[in-house]
């Protein structure tokens, strides 16, 4: 026996309590994101004297917490989202679960909590994917959305690292991003605000980040843009757009086609679909590869120049989300999309990039980066 705090909770320890009856779910035609939840949650608490308890899976439930808890006032919390999916051959799926739960634990650890080990937390995570096998509606496009979450239940105004925590996971099914092909999006690229910068948490994915963002949102929105194209720095160069990395498809100043992506340093929320796009680009060898920087100059002289082929964002909701153009003190910058068909709201590359992912997503092309359960 010891008395040391637990550093990880065990997939072996986990206890399930099922509900006794299963929930019906609306026609998956009929699916809101992020509104319908599955019938069990997976949960496991933390205590910095204790270290991490037994893991439990159990049926969705509201929380009880004090109203004096960490996170409700000092936004100590963070989150992660990612997806299950039924195979085209009808086998359950998860995608890059492992990722999530490596830059999970950066964000648990950037707000003085302690983490717990990614492995044993998929292992969990994977066992609550199976018993909600039936929730995962099937189809292309269809998922289970994952939200694993880690909040301070330590009932303290006290402004210090908190001495408790809970971990959990809630799952909701949900439809495809783009029901009738894409939409490629309009961004405002916002010079009043910025979502992060050097030094400080624009890196983890903490609640604490986004909050600011839901003014300016709800600003560009106003203006007729659907997300915010995030700068940062005097010279404005590109952070991310809206709540998806950023990518730039064109022939660069030194006349080199390349896909470019703003760099990691610490502005720049690390995506799972992010690593996978330059992973699978690089692969295909056809152009350059680059993890850099690029200002809005950059892309203005680009377009006067005829060398911009595409801009898109990428996150896990929607994969791939093409941009069409970019509003950018006072006038609009127009992005070009597929030069041979008007009628597709995408570039080629965006679109063959989707196609690619989706692929792997589905088990059609077979790829580690898919687990089947
Ligand atoms: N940037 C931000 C700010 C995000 O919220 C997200 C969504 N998690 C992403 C990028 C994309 O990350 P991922 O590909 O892991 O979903």
């Amino acid at each position: 026996y010891s008395s040391a705090p637990k550093p990880t909770f065990y997939h072996k320890d986990l206890q399930i309590t099922e509900v006794s009856s299963r929930k019906t779910y609306p026609p998956k035609e009929k699916l809101v994101f992020g509104h319908t939840f599955t019938d069990h949650m997976l949960e496991a608490k933390w205590t910095r004297e204790n270290g991490w308890e037994t893991p439990r899976i159990v049926p969705y439930h509201d929380l009880q917490i004090s109203p004096a808890s960490s996170s409700l006032h000092y936004a100590l919390q963070c989150f992660e989202g990612a997806k299950a999916f039924i195979g085209t051959d009808g086998k359950p799926r998860v995608f890059r679960l492992d990722k999530n739960m490596e830059r999970m634990n950066r964000s648990v650890t950037a707000i003085g909590l302690e983490g717990f080990d990614g492995k044993e937390a998929e292992k969990c995570i994977e066992e609550l994917i199976r018993l909600e096998k039936n929730a995962i509606p099937s189809g292309m496009g269809y998922s289970l959305y994952l939200r694993p979450t880690v909040i301070s239940t330590e009932p303290t105004l006290g402004v210090r690292a908190s001495n408790s925590a809970l971990f959990y996971v809630i799952c909701c099914p949900c439809g495809p991003y783009f029901p009738t092909g894409f939409k490629a999006v309009k961004l405002y690229a916002d010079t009043d605000h910025v979502r992060a910068w050097p030094g400080g948490t624009g890196g983890f994915k903490l609640g604490s980040n986004y909050a600011p963002g839901m003014y300016p949102q709800f600003l560009a929105n106003q203006k007729g843009y659907q997300q915010i194209l995030w700068l940062f720095g005097k010279d404005n160069h590109v952070s991310e757009a809206g709540t998806m990395n950023a990518f730039v498809f064109w022939v660069n100043e030194q006349g080199v086609l390349e896909l470019l992506t703003p760099e990691l340093d610490g502005t720049i929320l690390p995506g799972v679909t992010r690593d996978s796009i330059l992973s699978i680009a690089r692969k295909w060898g056809e152009f350059q590869v680059t993890e850099g920087k690029i200002t809005m100059d950059q892309i203005v002289n680009a377009v006067r120049e005829g060398r911009l082929r595409e801009m898109f964002g990428a996150g896990t909701a929607c994969v791939i989300s093409p941009i069409k153009a970019v509003g950018y003190m006072g006038s609009e910058i127009q992005v070009p999309l597929d030069p041979n068909d008007p009628n597709v709201e995408s570039g080629p590359l965006a679109k063959r990039l989707y196609n690619e992912i989706m692929g792997i997503q589905y088990g059609e092309i077979p790829h580690e980066w898919s687990r089947i359960l």
